[in-house]
């Protein structure tokens, strides 16, 4: 199934090039008290809704998916998790180009281990990423998302990949300079998720997927996850080494080589194999 959340928090089910209106199943949720338990309200609850979500899919009308405003699938991720340097030819070029470096030494994955973006960076495929900071190099990331449907902790590598809700493209934009990652990468609009959830399910084997970048119709990035340095489930053991993961927390899978800088005005289209498409401007 392809999901998405589209115009004022509307949920859909997308089917070829229409989008059916799902939105009544969230009457399914259980009401929410303060505090909030863990989690995306829900992916806490899409193995029960998707029943649903699938019946009404059948019955109502379908619009173009070209019409809608897509949202981030992920409304209210608890955490996003994000590999650094997780191509070798990334982090080559990370190497050997100072404009990305900044004169510090570019370790590898083993040596960083993960880190956090803030959830507040999230955006949708129709929402604008924001690059005004116009004396800094601004990049475009293209990379595999994944969303947890099953939580867990210390999840071993053999079991991550049934813990995985389903996949999508991330952008994980990126200011160039010597501060920490989580800086970086945090600021408003700079995680583009989307412009769908595929289920896990429905998707398969994350394994050998192509991705690709163009900016203006330009290429910019090409590779496929077959190169990732720690795979999807790796990565997933690795994290839940150090955090619970919860039904909504994301995970971004690093990016291959070919980063390069966008400015206002540009639009970046990113493609991944199985998922689909995403057109992302990039204002103001
Ligand atoms: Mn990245």
């Amino acid at each position: 199934m392809r999901i998405c959340r589209f115009d004022q928090d509307r949920l859909g089910v997308v089917k070829g090039d229409q989008v059916h209106d799902v939105t009544p199943v969230l009457q399914g949720l259980p009401p929410l008290a303060w505090p909030l338990a863990p989690g995306d309200h829900f992916f806490n609850h899409l193995e029960a809704l998707r029943g649903p979500m699938e019946r009404l899919a059948g019955q109502v009308a379908g619009k173009p998916i070209e019409s809608v405003k897509l949202l981030s699938p992920v409304a209210n991720p608890g955490k996003i998790v994000a590999a650094p340097v997780n191509y070798a030819l990334h982090l080559d070029e990370s190497r050997a180009d100072t404009a990305i470096n900044f004169g510090t030494q570019v370790k590898t994955i083993a040596d960083y281990g993960v880190f956090l973006k803030a959830t507040s960076s999230v955006i949708g495929a129709s929402q604008s990423v924001i690059a005004d900071w116009p004396d800094r190099r601004i990049d475009h990331e293209v990379e595999l998302a994944l969303v947890i449907g099953r939580g867990g902790f210390r999840i071993p590598e053999s079991e991550a990949l049934s813990h995985v809700a389903g996949y999508m493209i991330g952008l994980d934009m990126t200011i160039r300079g010597t501060e920490d990652r989580s800086f970086r990468k945090s600021l408003d609009t700079f995680t583009v998720l989307g412009p769908w959830l595929v289920t896990a399910d429905e998707l398969g084997d994350p394994s050998q997927l192509d991705l690709e970048i163009t900016v203006n119709g330009e290429p910019r990035q090409k590779s496929n996850t077959a190169l990732l340095i720690w795979n999807v489930q790796k990565l997933i053991a690795y994290a839940s080494q150090a955090y619970t993961l919860y039904p909504g927390d994301v995970i971004m899978t690093g990016t291959p080589e070919g980063v390069a800088p966008v400015v206002p005005g540009d639009t970046m289209h990113a493609r991944i194999e199985r998922i689909g498409q995403m057109k992302v401007k990039v204002g103001p």
